[in-house]
């Protein structure tokens, strides 16, 4: 048994049955498969970690997900939407601190006037220190022209995360109709990374009804659509939210999280050079949470640079890591945890995925 454990560690593509037997693990071989992310991280990418500044540009949202406290039937969120001059603030602080990304976070909207201000937006960010920050955008389901319109603008990163990979499961969480169309997620990503975005996606992690086998699933999914950036996190229940009625259903933090690393890992393992998200969830349900996802294989963090008095109206799911801390405060605090587990930020550099920088 032992044996065989060791062999599936050092697959370079492991099976259904290989990554469920690794998403089984607990106690010595649990810690061993941890360390094996981080050694293959090490291998490929070194201990740097890649900074994002996060701004959530606004919580108002036309969907509807069943688990997410910004969808539009939760009637108890104050709505809100930063100025241009609030969006640029961020950006240029984000420049002050060397931070050499953003990632521009909102819920999903596609009216015009939506659409055009982010292209302007994204225009503008790229006008500061004569383009040196790079841009992700996480903004939900567009039609093409959009996400080209954007594209060109300057933005070169996405973020979409399917959520779960398999099509049932996800109808368990989203409602069953046009706006919510599994197909048009897959669809989506596919013209992502035909526009040429560094594509990224993930899923939750501890879903209720959610099994091994559609975990083992979404890394298996991540591995075929060859995606450059993954985004991995705990779910977290929220009140005010339809999915919430099922919260006896699911495991508790402490198996949410250690589950998510394993995760982690055992996808370092199948795509060594992709860019990996430590999620701010992982933080909110252990407060070594983010380090945790580092030490495991993950290589990117998002630090939150929305404006104070917003953040707690980004309200996706209750107890939200950081919505206190200063930015400046943020970046002190991320330095001294990073050096604790011998990583250091990668200032003043994009910081893209080495997978799709080798592709293209
Ligand atoms: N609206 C965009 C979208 O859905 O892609 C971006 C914003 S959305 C709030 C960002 C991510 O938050 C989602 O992809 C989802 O995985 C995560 N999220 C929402 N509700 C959550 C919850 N209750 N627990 C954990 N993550 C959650
Ligand atoms: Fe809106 Fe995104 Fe939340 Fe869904 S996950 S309700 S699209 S903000």
């Amino acid at each position: 048994m032992q044996a065989a454990f060791e062999d599936i560690l050092f697959k370079p593509e492991p099976d259904r049955e290989d990554i469920k037997v690794l998403l089984s693990t607990e106690g010595p071989q649990l810690e061993r498969l941890l360390r094996r992310g981080l050694e293959v991280k090490l291998d490929r990418l070194d201990n740097y970690v890649h900074l994002r500044g996060l701004i959530e540009f606004g919580n108002v949202c036309e969907k509807n997900c069943l688990y997410c406290g910004l969808r539009t039937g939760n009637g108890k969120v104050a709505r809100y939407c930063l100025s241009d001059e609030e969006v640029l603030e961020c950006a240029r602080l984000a420049q002050t601190l060397g931070y050499g990304s953003v990632a521009l976070q909102s819920g999903e909207r596609s009216d015009p006037g939506f659409i055009d201000r982010i292209e302007r937006l994204v225009r503008e960010i790229k006008k500061i220190d004569g383009g040196s920050l790079g841009i992700t955008l996480s903004l939900g389901e567009q039609c093409e022209e959009t996400y080209r319109r954007w594209f060109e603008a300057g933005a070169h990163r996405y973020l979409l995360r399917i959520e779960s990979s398999d099509e049932e499961l996800y109808y368990r969480i989203h409602p069953r109709n046009d706006k919510h169309s599994f197909h048009t997620r897959l669809e989506c990503l596919e013209t992502l990374k035909h526009i040429g975005y560094q594509t990224g996606t993930g899923v939750m992690v501890g879903l209720p009804f959610q099994t091994l086998d559609q975990l083992a699933g979404d890394l298996l999914f991540f591995k075929r659509m060859d995606v450059a950036m993954v985004g991995l996190g705990p779910y977290i229940p929220h009140p005010d939210t339809p999915l919430y009625r099922y919260k006896d259903l699911i495991p508790p933090a402490k198996e949410r999280m250690d589950m998510t690393l394993r995760m982690i890992a055992v996808l370092r393992m199948m795509m060594p050079e992709i860019n990996m998200v430590a999620a701010t969830a992982n933080q909110t349900i252990d407060p070594q949470g983010r380090e945790k996802a580092i030490a495991a294989g993950a290589n990117v963090i998002m630090p939150n640079l929305t404006p104070g008095e917003y953040r707690e109206s980004y309200f996706i799911y209750p107890d939200k890591a950081c919505v206190k801390d200063q930015p400046d405060q943020c970046q002190t605090c991320l330095d001294i945890r990073l050096a604790a587990i011998g990583h250091k930020i990668q200032y003043n550099a994009w910081g893209d995925s080495l997978a799709f920088t080798k592709k293209h």
